[in-house]
């Protein structure tokens, strides 16, 4: 009998932190009949993308996994549906055949869909690890934990809010970030904007920000501490500072002082590209107009080898300025960064894992371990391993070498279809009840519809694999619900529960602050905001912000510098690279690189021409796309397309002794990567 239609309050399944969009479901017989955005949600108002519009299709697709899959050999027409049991049964005997040790969990954006922020699905993988004592690694080396590396080093974790920033900043730098990845910070952008705050963007590549700021930096990839170092050379040059700030607040200033001598504007203009006089403006300007704030980028600022250092630098400016504590000034919104007061309760239960040889949390040592016989079991959550790993090609040579690699998912993928035996089918975002948190705001986002075929959500399959290797204790709950509930007992949350959230509609603020630090206290050792690290130099790491010069790019056979990043019409690989949903396979459909009119001339490129990228580590296919927007020298594409990681250096950034310093992992690759670019 057909029932009537109703109206779910949910959010977007995408996790495009600091932003995520508030989304209003009309469900029907089972279906989803639309989907829009939710004018009542305090951080979208009413703002879906595209890619939130897409989302409608993921329900109902006929390439969604619906059922589990096996195959005995890797070939695309082994697959054979299985049952559940016969599926769980399987894993769980291979675990024990192998080993604790030599199994391994690897979670991706997938596995928390519908709790980014709130984390219930990487802490139930962690505490699945934990009490087998299998291997885990943090997702954070993929995209910002590097970046987190340098700006914990100077001790400023915290942001100030995207409200903060439309209320108080007299200056916006978006130094490496984009408005189309964080689409909620752009109404509040704007909003400073038309207050009369100036606003920079910095970039590689001419972005939505650039387009709408007062002036723009055109910086060559790898070079962003070059210019945050030539700035501090001004600015205390100038004698610029905040005297007092400096005083109270930090931490081995006559020492940077010292160290910035050498690193003027017109040494930064060899090494960023941009004339001296510019760079010595900026620098008084960002000292003068206060307050000023900063909004660093999230993932592509941190990929290479300097990006750790860039970030440290940077951090180090609203130190300088005294930014740091005050409203309007200090970092912006941040990817996988929390206001003053937030964060959860954990059920990870890293206290209870036993002692073993753990593969360090870092992508060069696991690509390793997968090759070399310590891996031979490994679980990927919601994650297209391919995909988000730097030198893929190496990666997929090392899973070719496993017993057993197991997907849980909604689509199939590049990674699944070419090394997993079983796929498993993942519920979609409306199909176990979920818990969303912004920088300020904890959301509910209900179940709204039965699991379509016979899909399972990730801590069923956990829960059903914990059984059969007799992990007592992994799933203590009585239900989902009850769950969230431990993790929402907290003071960010005002120890809230689910019953309580829903009564309020689902929508709750967080208790924290939208000035971060305001005790001025930072999260270093000495309490000080630190230009010199003790922590940095323990480890091998200079002991000062530094720059490491780029090789010439001329004397390779390999000239251009390839970036990656976001576009509006996708979500890294989700959802089979989005070709999966029919809205955004017609607006994206291709890769294209964007390559500037000079690049795309020396080489006889025209638009739309089929091309070859490529390097001594690999090569991908693309469509050519000339753009005035790309300087020459530089190449960009969105990322999360298959094969652009074969490109990409998977080099250790940093030293295993770094590895440990913060709760979140810092091993990323370098993910740099000098190509050429041919006809193809
Ligand atoms: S920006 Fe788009 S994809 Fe991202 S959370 Fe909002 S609606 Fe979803």
């Amino acid at each position: 009998m057909p029932q009537s239609t109703r109206t779910v309050r949910t959010m977007c399944p995408m996790n495009c932190h600091p932003t995520l969009c508030g989304m209003l479901v009309e469900v029907r017989d089972g279906d989803v009949v639309s989907v829009r955005g939710d004018a009542d949600n305090p951080d979208s108002r009413g703002f879906l993308c595209v890619r939130g519009q897409a989302a409608r299709d993921i329900v109902g697709n006929p390439k969604r996994l619906l059922r589990p899959l096996m195959r005995d050999r890797r070939s695309e027409d082994a697959w054979h549906a299985a049952n559940w049991d016969a599926t769980l049964d399987r894993i769980a005997d291979r675990i024990t055949k192998a080993g604790r040790e030599a199994t391994a969990l690897w979670i991706g954006h997938g596995s928390i869909a519908n709790n980014y922020g709130v984390s219930v699905g990487s802490q139930l993988s962690a505490r699945f690890a934990n009490l087998l004592g299998c291997q885990y690694w943090s997702p954070s080396m993929v995209c910002w934990g590097l970046g987190g590396f340098g700006i914990g080093l100077t001790g400023a974790l915290q942001i100030n809010t995207k409200e903060d920033m439309a209320a108080n900043s007299a200056m916006v730098v978006m130094w490496g970030a984009n408005l189309a990845s964080q689409p909620n910070t752009a109404r509040h952008f704007i909003a400073a904007k038309k207050r009369g705050a100036r606003i920079v963007t910095i970039d590689v590549r001419q972005t939505e920000a650039a387009a709408q700021s007062d002036e723009f930096f055109a910086i060559r990839p790898g070079s962003d501490a070059a210019l945050a170092l030539a700035m501090m050379h001004v600015i205390i040059g100038e004698g610029l500072y905040d005297a007092a700030f400096v005083a109270a607040h930090t931490l081995g200033f006559d020492e940077l002082a010292r160290h910035v001598q050498p690193f003027s504007p017109e040494w930064a203009a060899h090494e960023t590209g941009i004339a001296a006089e510019r760079i010595a403006a900026f620098a008084r300007d960002y000292a003068r107009i206060k307050p000023a704030m900063i909004v660093l980028g999230g993932s592509s600022l941190h990929k290479g080898r300097n990006g750790w250092q860039a970030a440290r630098a940077v951090a180090c400016l609203p130190a300088l300025v005294g930014a740091y504590g005050i409203a309007g000034g200090g970092l912006g919104p941040r990817h996988g960064a929390l206001a003053h007061g937030g964060g959860f309760a954990t059920v990870a239960a890293a206290e209870r894992r036993p002692p073993g040889r753990y593969v360090p949390n870092q992508m060069s040592e696991i690509a390793a371990a997968l090759g070399d016989g310590r891996i031979r079991v490994l679980l990927i959550l919601g994650s297209n391993m391919l995909s988000s790993y730097a030198e893929a090609g190496q990666v997929a040579a090392a899973l070719d070498k496993l017993d057993l690699v197991v997907a849980h998912d909604l689509f199939m993928n590049e990674t699944i279809r070419r090394f997993a035996d079983i796929a498993l089918p993942g519920t979609a975002w409306l199909e176990d009840i979920g818990c969303k948190a912004t920088q300020t705001h904890l959301y509910l986002a209900e179940r709204a519809l039965a699991p379509e075929g016979e899909a399972r959500p990730m801590q069923n399959v956990l829960r059903g694999l914990a059984e059969r290797l007799g992990i007592a204790d992994f799933y203590p709950w009585a239900s989902h619900e009850d769950l969230l509930d431990t993790i929402l007992d907290c003071p960010s949350t005002g120890r809230t529960t689910v019953a309580t959230l829903r009564a309020a509609g689902g929508i709750l603020p967080l208790k924290v602050s939208h000035i971060a630090y305001p005790d001025r206290r930072f999260d270093t050792p000495s309490g000080k905001i630190e230009f010199v690290s003790a922590r940095a130099a323990a480890v091998g790491l200079p002991a000062l912000p530094m720059h490491d010069a780029q090789p010439p790019r001329d004397a390779t056979a390999y000239p251009l510098v390839l970036c990656h990043g976001r576009t509006l019409t996708q979500f890294h690989a989700f959802y089979d690279h989005g070709q999966a949903l029919p809205l955004l396979a017609e607006r994206d459909p291709e890769p294209k690189l964007w390559i500037s009119p000079a690049d795309a001339a020396a080489r006889r490129l025209s638009e739309g021409d089929a091309i070859r990228v490529h390097n001594q580590r690999g090569e991908f296919s693309a469509k050519a796309h000339l753009t005035d927007r790309m300087p020459p020298g530089v190449v960009w594409m969105r990322d999360g397309w298959p094969d652009l990681n074969r490109v990409t250096s998977g080099a250790p950034v940093l030293p295993q002794a770094a590895l440990g310093m913060f709760h979140f992992t810092v091993g990323q690759a370098d993910y740099g990567a000098m190509v050429e670019v041919a006809i193809a």
